[in-house]
C-alpha cells in the first residue's frame, strides 16, 4: 500500500487551538467560490416554496446589534426550510424614501427651513441630491451580513426608490382607493413644524426616546356666560396657544355639574372635580345636568375671526369624550385636537386654524402674529391673568411626543390629508389577525390586537418631496384621476413617464374627464410606511412582471422583526394585505425584543454602553453570536442587556466543547484508520453508551425540529447545548479507553466510531441553521460532501429511542456524583482504585450501566445493598481497601502522557521511558496505555521520543 492509498479515506486533521473567526472567513470564501448559497436554492424544487419577506433596513442606518439580531432568525429559518427541502428565495431590500434621507440632504445643503427647498434650492436639485445620497449605500452592511453568515442576495437588492417598486406602490394605492379605503379629509394628526409635515403616531411610538416628560403650567380659565355677568364656566387646559382660537366649550351631557359661589363670583364645573377649586371658602348654589348646559353662549377671550355664515361659535356643546378624571369637566375646543375636531365638525362649529405649517401664528392674529406657537403660551396666560380670566395656574407633568427625525416637539394639527379608513377596515383587520401565527403567542391578542383596536385612521400623505407620489390628479371641479400603472398614466396624459419622483411627476398633466380643464397631481408624497407595507408586491414588481402568480409569494410564510414593528411594519403590512385581499399579509411572524446597553439604557455611542459589534465579531466570530442571541429570551420578544461575557462564554462553552469532541473523534479515527468506507455493514452496537447517546440524539432531532417548526429558536439552542455537554462529559469521556492503539477490541472500536460519527454528523446538521460555520467545517470533513447546507434535515429513528436506558443512565450519573463526593470527603484521589464499595438507591443498576459507573469512579466491585430514596455509597476508607499498586501505575501513566504532550509526540507514536521504579504487576498495562516501546530503569524519570 503506498502513501496515497493509505491516507485516501483519512479525515482532515483538526486544529486544536482553533480561532473560530478565522475559520469562518475561510468558509465564507469557500461558499462564495463554490456558489453554495445559489446551489442551496437551485437544488430545491421550484414548486415547493417557502417564502420570506425581508423588512428593508433604512439606507441611512449603520449596522448595529439590533439590525444584526433581525438577520439571525431570517437566516436561520431560510437555511432550515432549505434543508427541509423547500426553495427559499432570499433577496435583500433597501428602504430609501422619506424624512431620514431628506434630513440628511437638508443638512448637507444647509437648509434650515422647509420652504427653502422650494424657494432657494429648487425641488429638482433637492431630489437629485436625495438620489445621489441613497445610491451611496454603506459598504459596511455587506461586511456585517457576510460576517454573521447571513445568506441573502445582496446584488439584486430591491430599492424602494426604483421606478418598478414605485409603480407597484402606485398600484397598491389604486387598489385601496377603488375599494373605498382611502379618503381625503380634514383630520388631526401629529405634526412636525420643523419638517412641516404630519407624522404617523406609530413612527413616534416606535422608539420610547421620542417621548419626553416635561412640567408645564396647567391652567383653569374662566369663560363668562353671555347672559350672566358674574357666572363663569371653568375650563382646564395645557395648551394656552389654543386659547387664541377657542370657538367652543364642551361638557359631558351625562355628568352632573355644580354652580358654586366663591369670592362673589359664580363658577360652573363638574361636581366630581371640586378638588381643583382654590382653598377659599365656597358654597354650592345649585346642581345642573350637563345636558342643560348645552347651547349656553359664552364671551370669547379673543375675537380675531369673523364667524362664517351658517357656522356656530362661542357656544357650549356636548361631547362624550369629556370626563371628570382630570380638570373641571369642561373642555376648551380647538381645531388642534383630534377629538375636538370631530366634535366641532359634528356641531358645525367654526373651524379656525391660526398656526401655519412651520408652527408660526398666522397674520391677522393681533399681537401674536408671526410668533412661534409655543412662545405665545406665556403671553396668553399673562394677558388673561391681567384681564381676570385666569382662575388658577399650577404645574403639571405630562409626556410630549417629539419628531422621530429632528426631535422637534410635535403638536396635533388639523390636516387636509389622505387617510386610510382604518375605522372601516377595523373589523376585518381583527378577523384576519386570527389567522396569523404569532411567536411568541401573546402578541397576537396582546399588543397587536390592542393596537388594532385603538388605531386611528392612518394619515398616509406627507407634505414633502422624496417619496412615492400620492398618485391622484385632482381637477378644480373636484374630479379625480387615480392611475394604477405608468401605462395608464401615459395613455391618459399623452406624456412619457420616465420618473415617478417629484418634480418630474408634477409635470404630468391630465385632461379632466368632466370639465376638460387641465388637472394637476396633488402635491403630497406617500408616507414611506405605505411603501414598506407594500413590499410583498413591490419587491417583485407585481402585478406587472409576467410569470409571477400571487399565490407563489403572498402571503409570505415568514417575517421577523423587533417589537417596535408591531405598531409599524407588521401593522402596515397587515392593513395593506387585508385591504387588498381580505387575508393576512403574512402567515408566521417572529417578534424579537430589543438589545439594550450594558446599563439597561438604549445602546448609544454617547453612553459608551455596549461593546463594539465589529470588534466582537472579529474576536469571537459569528457562530458564537448566533448561539448567544438565538438562545436568548430576546428571541421571545423580551428585552435583554448586551453582554460580552455571555457572548464569549459561547466560545468557551458550546463551541470549544463541541470542537474538542470532534477533534477527539477525528484524531483517533485517523490513528485507528477508521473511516466510513471501512464500515462494511451498519452495525447495531449493543454497548450501553452507544445505545444511550443514540437514543438521546434521536430525541434531540425530535425536539429541535418541533421547536423550529414553531419558530422557537431558544429551545432548540438550549437542547443542542445540553446535548453537546452530555456527549462530551459522559459519552466521549467514558469512551476514551475504547479507542487508540492501547485499545484492542476492534468490534467495540467500530461501534464507537460509527456511533460518534453519526452523532457528530447529526449535530452538525441540527446546528447548521443556527451556527452555519462550525457545522459546515465538521460536516464536510465527516462526509466529504460539498456542504451541510445542501444536505437534508435529519429524521429521527424511533427504534433507537430507549427511554428506560436514558433513565438508567441518569441514575448512573447521579450515583457517580455521590461516589465522587464521597471520595472527595474521604480525600482519596480518583486515580487510586477502591477495591469495594456499596451503594443504596432507588433501584439496582443493570450490569452494563454499572460497569460504566465503576470505570468512572474507579472501583473494582460495586454492590447494591438496599433500596433507599436517594443514592448513597459506603466504603472502607483505610489502605486495606485501596489498590495502591494500580494507583501508582495510573500516576505513572498520567506523568508520561503529560510529558508526551510537552514533547509534542504524536498520539500514535511510541516513546521510550526511563523510570526509577514501577509496579511490576502492571508493567504491561503501563506500556500499553502510555504507548511505550522500551521501559528502562534509571535514576530519573525521562521520556524519550522514539527516533
Ligand atoms: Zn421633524
Ligand atoms: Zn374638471
Amino acid at each position: 500500500m503506498d502513501n496515497k492509498d493509505k491516507y485516501k479515506n483519512q479525515f482532515k486533521a483538526v486544529i486544536p487551538g482553533i480561532e473560530f473567526s478565522k475559520l469562518e472567513e475561510e468558509i465564507t470564501k469557500y461558499w462564495k467560490e463554490n456558489k453554495i448559497f445559489e446551489k442551496s436554492i437551485e437544488s430545491r424544487p421550484e414548486n415547493k416554496k417557502w417564502t420570506f419577506l425581508d423588512g428593508p433596513p433604512f439606507v441611512t442606518g449603520v449596522p448595529h446589534y439590533g439590525s444584526l439580531l433581525s438577520s439571525l432568525p431570517k437566516d436561520l429559518f431560510g437555511r432550515y426550510f432549505t434543508m427541509k427541502g423547500y426553495r427559499v428565495r432570499r433577496v435583500w431590500g433597501w428602504d430609501g424614501h422619506g424624512l431620514p434621507i431628506e434630513n440628511k440632504v437638508e443638512n448637507k445643503l444647509e437648509i434650515k427651513r422647509k420652504r427653502d427647498i422650494e424657494e432657494k434650492i429648487g425641488i429638482d436639485k433637492f431630489i437629485t441630491e436625495c438620489k445621489t445620497y441613497v445610491e451611496q449605500v454603506s459598504a459596511e452592511w455587506e461586511w456585517y451580513i457576510d460576517k454573521i453568515g447571513r445568506w441573502v442576495d445582496f446584488k439584486n437588492a430591491y430599492k424602494t426608490w426604483d421606478i418598478s417598486y414605485m409603480e407597484s406602490v402606485m398600484w397598491v394605492f389604486k387598489q385601496m382607493y377603488d375599494k373605498g379605503y382611502i379618503y381625503k379629509g380634514l383630520r388631526v394628526s401629529l405634526f412636525c413644524p420643523h419638517c412641516s409635515t404630519p407624522i404617523s403616531n406609530f413612527e413616534v411610538a416606535m422608539d420610547s426616546e421620542n417621548y419626553k416628560d416635561i412640567t408645564e403650567p396647567a391652567n383653569t380659565y374662566k369663560y363668562q356666560l353671555k347672559n350672566n355677568k358674574d357666572t363663569y364656566l371653568l375650563a382646564w387646559s395645557t395648551t394656552p396657544w389654543n386659547k387664541i382660537a377657542t370657538p367652543a366649550l364642551a361638557v359631558n351631557p351625562k355628568l352632573t355639574y355644580i354652580k358654586i359661589k366663591q369670592n362673589n363670583e359664580f363658577y360652573i364645573l363638574a361636581e366630581q372635580t371640586q378638588k381643583i377649586l382654590k382653598s377659599d371658602p365656597y358654597e354650592v348654589i345649585e346642581k345642573i345636568k350637563g345636558s342643560d348646559l348645552i347651547g349656553q353662549e359664552f364671551i370669547p377671550h379673543y375675537k380675531f375671526y369673523e364667524i362664517e355664515k351658517g357656522k356656530k361659535a362661542f357656544i357650549v356643546v356636548g361631547a362624550d369624550f369629556v370626563t371628570a378624571d382630570e380638570g373641571t369637566g369642561v373642555v376648551t375646543l380647538a381645531a388642534y385636537g383630534e377629538e375636538d375636531l370631530v366634535a366641532m365638525k359634528k356641531e358645525n362649529i367654526q373651524l379656525v386654524m391660526h398656526v401655519d405649517d412651520e408652527g408660526m401664528v398666522k397674520e391677522g392674529v393681533g399681537q401674536f402674529s408671526g410668533m412661534y406657537y409655543l412662545k405665545t403660551n406665556k403671553l396668553v396666560n399673562e394677558d388673561l391673568e391681567k384681564r381676570n380670566l385666569m382662575y388658577k395656574q399650577e404645574d403639571h407633568l405630562h409626556t410630549i411626543p417629539n419628531c422621530w427625525r429632528c426631535q422637534t416637539r410635535l403638536y396635533y394639527a388639523p390636516q387636509n390629508a389622505w387617510f386610510v379608513d382604518i375605522k372601516n377596515l377595523k373589523e376585518k383587520l381583527i378577523k384576519t389577525n386570527e389567522k396569523i401565527n404569532w411567536y411568541p403567542k401573546h402578541f397576537k391578542y396582546g399588543r397587536f390586537l390592542k393596537n388594532l383596536e385603538n388605531a386611528p385612521d392612518w394619515n398616509i400623505s406627507r407634505s414633502r418631496y422624496w417619496g412615492s407620489p400620492v398618485p391622484v390628479w385632482e381637477c378644480t371641479c373636484g374630479q379625480r384621476f387615480v392611475p394604477g400603472s405608468i401605462k395608464e398614466l401615459e395613455e391618459k396624459s399623452g406624456q412619457k413617464v420616465k420618473d415617478l419622483h417629484r418634480p418630474e411627476i408634477d409635470k404630468i398633466k391630465i385632461k379632466c374627464d368632466k370639465c376638460g380643464k387641465a388637472a394637476n397631481r396633488v402635491p403630497e408624497v406617500l408616507d414611506s410606511w405605505i411603501e414598506s407595507g407594500s413590499a410583498s408586491f413591490a419587491e417583485r414588481h407585481f402585478p406587472f412582471e409576467k410569470n409571477i402568480k400571487l399565490e407563489d409569494f403572498f402571503p409570505p410564510d415568514f417575517i421577523a422583526e423587533y417589537t417596535g414593528q408591531i405598531r409599524a411594519w407588521f401593522y402596515t403590512l397587515h392593513v395593506i394585505g387585508t385591504a387588498l385581499y381580505g387575508c393576512p399579509a403574512f402567515k408566521n411572524v417572529l417578534v424579537e425584543g430589543v438589545i439594550l446597553g450594558t446599563d439597561g439604557r438604549k445602546m448609544s455611542k454617547n453612553y459608551g454602553n455596549f461593546p463594539d459589534s465589529k470588534k466582537m465579531l472579529e474576536k469571537y466570530g459569528a457562530d458564537a453570536l448566533r448561539l448567544y442571541l438565538l438562545g436568548s429570551p430576546v428571541m421571545k420578544g423580551e428585552d435583554v442587556l448586551i453582554s460580552e461575557e455571555q457572548y464569549r462564554n459561547q466560545v468557551k462553552g458550546t463551541m470549544l466543547i463541541l470542537w474538542n469532541t470532534y477533534n477527539f473523534f477525528i484524531t483517533y479515527a485517523n490513528i485507528d484508520k477508521w473511516n466510513m468506507g471501512s464500515q462494511k455493514v451498519k452495525v447495531k452496537s449493543q454497548n450501553s453508551l452507544d445505545r444511550w447517546i443514540l437514543s438521546k440524539l434521536n430525541n434531540l432531532i425530535i425536539e429541535v425540529t418541533k421547536g423550529l417548526d414553531k419558530y422557537d429558536t431558544v429551545l432548540p439552542v438550549t437542547k443542542i447545548q445540553k446535548f453537546i455537554e452530555d456527549f462530551s462529559t459522559w459519552y466521549i469521556r467514558r469512551s476514551r479507553d475504547r479507542v487508540g492503539l492501547s485499545a484492542d477490541n476492534n468490534e467495540d472500536k467500530d461501534n464507537f466510531y460509527f456511533t460518534a460519527h453519526q452523532v457528530l454528523l447529526i449535530i452538525s446538521q441540527l446546528l447548521a441553521p443556527i451556527a452555519p460555520f462550525i457545522s459546515e467545517e465538521m460536516y464536510r470533513n465527516l462526509t466529504s460532501e460539498e456542504s451541510v447546507h445542501l444536505s437534508n434535515w435529519p429524521r429521527e429513528d424511533n427504534q433507537l429511542i430507549d427511554k428506560q436506558l436514558e433513565q438508567e443512565m441518569k441514575d448512573a450519573r447521579k450515583l457517580v456524583e455521590v461516589a465522587l463526593s464521597f471520595r472527595k470527603q474521604a480525600e482519596i484521589k480518583v486515580r487510586i482504585p477502591l477495591k469495594e464499595m456499596e451503594y443504596c438507591g432507588p433501584s439496582k443498576l443493570k450490569e452494563a450501566v454499572l460497569k460504566i459507573v465503576r470505570d468512572e469512579i474507579n472501583v473494582h466491585s460495586l454492590s447494591f445493598k438496599k433500596e433507599e430514596k436517594e443514592f448513597l455509597v459506603k466504603a472502607d476508607t483505610s489502605d486495606e481497601n485501596k489498590d495502591l499498586k494500580m494507583g501508582e501505575a495510573r500516576e505513572i501513566i498520567r506523568k508520561i502522557q503529560g510529558e508526551r504532550k510537552n514533547l509534542k509526540v504524536k498520539m500514535d507514536e511510541k516513546v521510550n521511558v526511563i523510570l526509577p521504579d514501577w509496579p511490576k504487576d502492571h508493567e504491561d498495562f503501563i506500556k500499553r496505555k502510555a504507548l511505550i516501546g522500551k521501559l528502562e530503569k534509571g535514576p530519573l524519570f525521562k521520556v524519550l521520543g522514539n527516533e
